[in-house]
């Protein structure tokens, strides 16, 4: 039997060859496929990507699989949350095939390859986390070679994550087309991430700031103000509010390098990264041009 279809009412694929089968007939047939990696705990974030996924393509598949080696020792691997059964559900009626591989199937005894990149990896969250982008580079280049999707979609909420793929991908000449799916917040502005249930009552109540402060400091960037100066201010507010910040950086939306002129004077992202109690919380926007 090529796919589990006993524990919920969605097919899943547990194996690759089980995932190339599915999509094989479905190219036979003609039809186009979307991939909407993922690591599971689904908000209505990744939903919105699996309904991008649907309107550029005939089948939509959604892997799920908590990538250990993105993961840096100390981090929250183990306590990820993983919720399966109730990801299914929100995904019945909207993709056509789950791809869920245990570890094994995607890191075989003698598993020996990782993809690096320079330039983009030089900055923030690859300072902050050094090994996290050889992690993701090398599960994402799998799942894009186990599924050979037409599109992929990724959020911008991961925004230098999603720098790293589009990199990728065109470093590689793989033949998918990368999506960069806009970022869903909750009412408040809170980005929604899988990590937010960590998040106490009071320190959800706080949360958004980051949100609040990073669009601040945009909007000032954006009208010339000094990038150092918003920056620092922007830090020192969230430290006042309880956050530790990682960083709150305004950077070249493209390289993610920094300004040399002090002042915007190309294509913007503000980008911040901050703990608040248990979770690390990133965020980032688009600084508006004037
Ligand atoms: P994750 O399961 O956290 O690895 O995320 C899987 C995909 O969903 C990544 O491409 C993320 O950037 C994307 N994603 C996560 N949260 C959001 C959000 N709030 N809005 C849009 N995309 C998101």
């Amino acid at each position: 039997m090529p796919l589990d279809t006993t524990s919920h009412a969605l097919p899943v694929a547990r194996t690759i060859k089980d995932l190339r089968a599915v999509v094989q007939a479905w190219r036979a047939a003609g039809e186009t496929v979307a991939l909407v990696p993922t690591m599971g705990a689904l908000h209505s974030g990744h939903i919105s990507l699996v309904d991008l996924g649907r309107a550029q393509a005939d089948h939509v598949v959604v892997s799920i699989f908590v990538n250990p080696t993105q993961f840096a020792p100390g981090e929250d691997f183990e306590a990820y949350p993983r919720t399966e059964g109730e990801d299914a559900k929100q995904l019945l009626g909207k993709a056509d095939l789950i791809f869920a591989p245990n570890a094994g199937e995607m890191y075989p005894d003698g598993f020996s390859t990782t993809i690096n990149l320079t330039g983009v990896t030089a900055h923030l969250e690859g300072l902050s986390r050094p090994t996290h982008f050889a992690g993701v580079a090398t599960v994402v280049c799998k799942l894009l070679l186990a599924c050979m999707p037409d599109v992929a979609l990724f959020g911008q909420k991961d925004y230098q994550q999603l720098l790293v793929i589009q990199t990728m991908v065109r470093d590689l000449n793989l033949p998918i087309k990368i999506v960069g799916a806009p970022i869903a917040r909750a009412p408040d502005g809170l980005a929604l991430s899988s990590r937010n249930i960590y998040l106490t009552k009071a320190e959800r109540l706080t949360a958004p700031h980051i949100h609040r402060i990073l669009t601040e400091a945009a909007q000032k960037a954006a009208q010339g103000e000094n990038i150092e100066a918003l920056c620092s201010h922007g830090v020192a507010e969230l430290i006042g509010l309880g956050f530790e910040p990682d960083y709150l950086e305004i950077r070249d939306a493209v390289t993610l390098a920094p300004f040399e002129s002090g002042i915007v004077d190309a294509p913007a992202r503000a980008l911040v990264a901050a703990q608040l109690g248990q979770p690390r919380l990133i965020d980032n926007i688009d600084v508006p041009s004037t």
